[in-house]
């Protein structure tokens, strides 16, 4: 009998599994896909802090940037760029083979095709059903860690508790002319509340995506034809992949004999929608609980509460911060957008951002903070999170 099942073969699940298969526990890892390395609707945007504290091979990284635009309402530009890496651009699909991989070398097995239906959780074990079609069959366990991502159905079946707030996000992989650098849309009249994105993977090829709460795939019909119109991207058919994205973490990550990681806990940056390297702070954080869960045989709610401490310790900050930074951003309106990033380019504090140190692609609620509490921002931004204040719009 395995100590663990992992249900979900994405970059979470996976590295989870490495790490316990290389502690020397017996760890299943249940997948309901075929095979891993396919394309993922994911942009694969990671910093150098994420490929350093995870060893993340340079075979998967596409691209490194020290520079992106802004583009904001009117088609203004601000133009960013620090003098070192800020991120890199993975292939997504490899690095999750590169994950499968490392947990296989350590131990782990993987059953694909394996989609888990249901979980019980026994006094004595926690048994999980694996049902493809005609076939059915069952793994028992000491433990179970739910690596399933966002909404997959799983981990309703774990907790009652429902993600906080959620967004859409999609995403098409498009071919162009030359780009190198990441472009990055502010204008609500391209994509209401949050921005779009157009990310070089390499000298013609880019991916082109935005996140949204309504018709995610009718704003990127838009900004496709925005940006082929612009010659920034070639005419052609693309397909469009949409996922849901976290902004809040579950309520409650932990019970007797589970846990739940990554996307499926909500360990997702909530500015961005970036998910990876949290996804992998959360894991690792799993190890270290389940390990010990294992050591001493408790394998109550009451010890693996242990895990959402940890992590809650690690990034609870960070998130809150960050979502009351986003509930703002996602209020403001284009003029509001258009004044707030002239001010922080005509008082210099656009620069005074890209050469402070502290100021990092992973870490956002500080500058958020301060942001907030910038004099010369305070006039919008009272604005802005008065819900009833009559705001004179110019365009
Ligand atoms: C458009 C878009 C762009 C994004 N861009 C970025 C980015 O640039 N940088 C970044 O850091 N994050 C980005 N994210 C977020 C990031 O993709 C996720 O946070 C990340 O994939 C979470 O990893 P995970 O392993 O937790 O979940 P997932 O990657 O979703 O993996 C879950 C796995 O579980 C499997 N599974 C699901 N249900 C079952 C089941 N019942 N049985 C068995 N297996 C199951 C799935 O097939 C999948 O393989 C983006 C998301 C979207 C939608």
């Amino acid at each position: 009998m395995p100590d663990v099942i992992i249900i979900g073969a994405g970059v979470v699940g996976s590295y989870l599994a490495s790490r316990l298969a290389g502690i020397g526990y017996k760890v299943t890892v249940c997948e309901k896909k075929p095979q891993i390395g396919g394309p993922v609707c994911c942009t694969g945007i990671i910093s150098r802090e994420c490929i350093d504290t995870f060893g993340i091979s340079d075979d998967v990284i596409l691209r490194h940037f020290n520079a992106a635009r802004v583009i904001y309402p009117d088609d203004r530009v601000i133009e960013l760029r620090r003098p070192e890496v800020q991120a890199c651009v993975v292939d997504r699909g490899a690095l999750d083979s590169m994950m499968v991989k490392r947990a296989q070398a350590a131990g782990a097995i993987f059953n694909f095709n394996s989609p888990v239906k249901n979980i019980e959780i026994g006094n004595e074990s926690v048994t999980v059903t694996i049902s493809n079609g005609a076939r059915e069959s069952t793994v028992e366990a000491a433990l179970v860690a739910d690596a399933s991502g966002f909404n997959s159905g799983i981990t309703a079946k774990l907790t009652a508790c429902k993600p906080g707030d959620f967004v859409m996000g999609a995403q098409a992989t498009v071919a162009t002319r030359g780009l190198d650098k990441v472009e990055v849309y502010f204008d609500r009249k391209i994509v209401p509340g949050f921005f779009g994105w157009l990310v070089p993977l390499s000298d013609n090829k880019a991916l082109v995506g935005l996140m949204s709460r309504h018709n995610t795939k009718g704003y990127l019909h838009s900004l496709l034809a925005l940006l082929t119109e612009e010659k920034k991207i070639k005419p052609e058919s693309v397909e469009i992949s949409v996922r849901g994205i976290p902004l809040k973490p579950l309520a409650r990550t932990y019970g007797k004999r589970f846990i739940i990681t990554g996307s499926a806990a909500g360990q997702v940056k909530p500015l961005t929608g970036g998910g990876i390297y949290y996804g992998l702070l959360g894991a690792d954080l799993a190890a270290e609980t389940l390990h010990g869960a294992l050591v001493i045989k408790n394998f109550s709610a009451g010890y693996l509460a242990g895990y959402e401490k940890a992590w809650q310790q690690k990034l609870s900050k960070e998130l809150r911060r960050s979502y009351r930074a986003k509930q703002v951003l996602e209020r403001m309106t284009n003029w509001q957008l258009g004044k707030a990033f002239d001010i922080a380019v005509e008082t210099g504090m656009v620069e005074a951002i890209l050469a402070a140190p502290e100021v990092s692609f992973d870490w956002h609620g500080d500058l958020a903070a301060r942001l907030v509490k910038e004099k010369a921002l305070s006039g919008i931004l009272k604005l802005v999170k008065s819900p009833f204040h009559v705001v004179k719009q110019v365009n």
